[in-house]
Protein backbone atom coordinates (compact mmCIF):
# COMPACT_ATOMS: atom_id res chain seq x y z
CA UNK A 1 0.00 0.00 0.00
CA UNK A 2 1.17 3.49 -0.80
CA UNK A 3 2.57 5.96 1.89
CA UNK A 4 0.36 8.20 -0.03
CA UNK A 5 -2.26 8.18 -2.90
CA UNK A 6 -1.83 11.15 -5.27
CA UNK A 7 -4.99 13.12 -7.01
CA UNK A 8 -4.71 14.86 -10.29
CA UNK A 9 -7.30 17.11 -11.26
CA UNK A 10 -7.80 18.42 -15.17
CA UNK A 11 -8.91 21.76 -15.77
CA UNK A 12 -12.61 22.68 -14.74
CA UNK A 13 -14.10 20.42 -11.92
CA UNK A 14 -15.42 22.47 -9.46
CA UNK A 15 -14.54 22.19 -6.02
CA UNK A 16 -17.34 20.86 -5.01
CA UNK A 17 -17.22 17.98 -6.80
CA UNK A 18 -13.16 17.60 -5.98
CA UNK A 19 -13.97 18.14 -1.77
CA UNK A 20 -16.92 15.43 -2.02
CA UNK A 21 -14.77 12.95 -3.97
CA UNK A 22 -11.74 13.51 -1.45
CA UNK A 23 -14.15 13.24 1.97
CA UNK A 24 -15.64 9.63 0.31
CA UNK A 25 -11.98 8.39 -0.56
CA UNK A 26 -11.12 8.80 2.75
CA UNK A 27 -14.28 7.26 4.49
CA UNK A 28 -13.82 4.53 2.58
CA UNK A 29 -10.42 3.33 2.11
CA UNK A 30 -8.96 5.01 5.57
CA UNK A 31 -5.61 6.33 4.17
CA UNK A 32 -3.95 9.35 3.27
CA UNK A 33 -5.18 10.99 -0.31
CA UNK A 34 -3.15 13.88 -1.73
CA UNK A 35 -4.06 16.08 -4.17
CA UNK A 36 -1.02 16.69 -6.08
CA UNK A 37 -2.66 19.76 -8.09
CA UNK A 38 -3.31 20.28 -12.12
CA UNK A 39 -2.95 18.06 -14.84
CA UNK A 40 -3.71 18.37 -18.47
CA UNK A 41 -4.09 15.43 -20.78
CA UNK A 42 -1.51 15.15 -23.74
CA UNK A 43 -3.03 16.37 -27.17
CA UNK A 44 -1.10 12.92 -28.22
CA UNK A 45 -3.67 11.09 -26.15
CA UNK A 46 -6.21 12.26 -28.37
CA UNK A 47 -8.40 9.79 -30.19
CA UNK A 48 -10.20 11.62 -32.87
CA UNK A 49 -12.30 8.39 -33.65
CA UNK A 50 -14.43 8.80 -30.30
CA UNK A 51 -13.53 12.29 -30.00
CA UNK A 52 -12.52 11.04 -26.37
CA UNK A 53 -8.77 10.92 -24.84
CA UNK A 54 -7.66 7.35 -24.58
CA UNK A 55 -8.03 6.25 -21.33
CA UNK A 56 -5.20 3.36 -21.39
CA UNK A 57 -2.71 6.03 -23.00
CA UNK A 58 -3.58 8.49 -20.43
CA UNK A 59 -3.18 6.25 -17.51
CA UNK A 60 0.15 5.34 -19.54
CA UNK A 61 1.45 8.48 -19.74
CA UNK A 62 1.16 8.89 -15.36
CA UNK A 63 3.18 5.93 -15.79
CA UNK A 64 5.97 6.67 -17.55
CA UNK A 65 6.75 9.95 -15.31
CA UNK A 66 7.13 7.07 -12.62
CA UNK A 67 4.13 8.55 -11.19
CA UNK A 68 2.01 5.10 -9.36
CA UNK A 69 -1.23 4.82 -7.15
CA UNK A 70 -2.78 7.69 -8.27
CA UNK A 71 -5.87 8.82 -9.86
CA UNK A 72 -6.74 11.37 -12.39
CA UNK A 73 -10.36 13.26 -12.40
CA UNK A 74 -10.71 15.55 -16.00
CA UNK A 75 -13.83 17.16 -17.16
CA UNK A 76 -13.02 15.50 -21.05
CA UNK A 77 -14.58 12.37 -22.39
CA UNK A 78 -12.17 9.41 -22.63
CA UNK A 79 -12.86 5.82 -24.42
CA UNK A 80 -11.24 2.90 -24.48
CA UNK A 81 -10.99 1.07 -27.78
CA UNK A 82 -12.96 4.42 -29.07
CA UNK A 83 -15.92 3.05 -26.73
CA UNK A 84 -16.98 5.87 -24.25
CA UNK A 85 -16.56 4.71 -20.39
CA UNK A 86 -16.97 6.49 -16.97
CA UNK A 87 -13.19 5.65 -16.29
CA UNK A 88 -10.45 2.64 -16.03
CA UNK A 89 -7.91 1.46 -13.94
CA UNK A 90 -4.56 -0.45 -13.83
CA UNK A 91 -4.11 -2.16 -10.65
CA UNK A 92 -1.10 -0.85 -8.59
CA UNK A 93 -0.49 1.83 -11.16
CA UNK A 94 -3.24 4.44 -11.64
CA UNK A 95 -6.44 4.99 -13.09
CA UNK A 96 -8.52 8.14 -15.14
CA UNK A 97 -12.41 9.39 -14.35
CA UNK A 98 -14.08 11.64 -16.59
CA UNK A 99 -16.84 13.58 -14.97
CA UNK A 100 -19.05 14.58 -18.16
CA UNK A 101 -21.45 11.37 -18.29
CA UNK A 102 -22.27 11.74 -14.60
CA UNK A 103 -24.78 14.57 -13.43
CA UNK A 104 -24.30 14.64 -9.68
CA UNK A 105 -21.08 14.25 -7.13
CA UNK A 106 -22.35 11.58 -5.91
CA UNK A 107 -22.02 9.27 -9.25
CA UNK A 108 -18.47 10.68 -9.65
CA UNK A 109 -17.65 9.86 -6.30
CA UNK A 110 -18.70 6.06 -6.71
CA UNK A 111 -16.78 5.69 -9.83
CA UNK A 112 -14.18 7.25 -8.19
CA UNK A 113 -14.08 5.02 -4.95
CA UNK A 114 -14.57 1.71 -7.99
CA UNK A 115 -11.68 2.50 -10.12
CA UNK A 116 -9.68 3.95 -6.97
CA UNK A 117 -10.65 0.41 -5.60
CA UNK A 118 -9.12 -1.53 -8.77
CA UNK A 119 -5.57 0.27 -8.28
CA UNK A 120 -5.79 -0.77 -4.65
CA UNK A 121 -6.20 -4.32 -5.39
CA UNK A 122 -9.81 -4.73 -4.90
CA UNK A 123 -11.64 -6.46 -7.86
CA UNK A 124 -15.05 -6.61 -9.21
CA UNK A 125 -18.11 -7.71 -6.96
CA UNK A 126 -21.58 -9.20 -7.54
CA UNK A 127 -22.84 -8.15 -3.98
CA UNK A 128 -24.70 -4.80 -3.07
CA UNK A 129 -21.49 -2.88 -3.34
CA UNK A 130 -19.19 -0.28 -4.97
CA UNK A 131 -17.49 -2.34 -6.54
CA UNK A 132 -19.97 -3.64 -9.05
CA UNK A 133 -19.02 -3.15 -12.12
CA UNK A 134 -21.10 -0.21 -13.48
CA UNK A 135 -22.05 -1.51 -17.10
CA UNK A 136 -25.02 0.67 -17.67
CA UNK A 137 -26.19 4.29 -15.60
CA UNK A 138 -29.58 2.63 -13.88
CA UNK A 139 -26.33 0.64 -12.29
CA UNK A 140 -24.46 3.46 -11.68
CA UNK A 141 -27.22 5.17 -9.68
CA UNK A 142 -28.59 1.93 -8.19
CA UNK A 143 -25.43 0.82 -6.74
CA UNK A 144 -24.06 1.70 -2.58
CA UNK A 145 -21.16 4.21 -2.37
CA UNK A 146 -19.76 1.95 0.05
CA UNK A 147 -18.00 -1.65 0.14
CA UNK A 148 -19.77 -4.81 1.04
CA UNK A 149 -18.35 -6.49 4.31
CA UNK A 150 -16.51 -9.15 1.64
CA UNK A 151 -14.67 -6.56 0.14
CA UNK A 152 -13.97 -4.17 3.25
CA UNK A 153 -12.40 -7.49 4.47
CA UNK A 154 -10.52 -7.85 1.31
CA UNK A 155 -8.99 -4.48 1.50
CA UNK A 156 -7.80 -4.65 5.55
CA UNK A 157 -6.19 -7.80 3.77
CA UNK A 158 -4.45 -5.88 1.46
CA UNK A 159 -3.17 -3.05 3.40
CA UNK A 160 -2.00 -5.31 6.15
CA UNK A 161 0.17 -7.45 3.44
CA UNK A 162 1.97 -3.83 2.10
CA UNK A 163 2.78 -1.68 4.90
ZN1 LIG B 1 -17.97 -5.96 -2.57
Amino acid sequence: MPRDFKIFYGEKVPDEISEHVERHLNDVFGISFRSVGLRLPSKTAWDSASNSFDAIGLVRNLNSDSITFCMWLISYPIAVDSQSVYGYAEPLKGAIISTTKMATRTLVAKEVIYFVGIVLGLVKCTNDCVMNETDSFEKLVQKPSVLCNSCKIRFQKLKFRYL
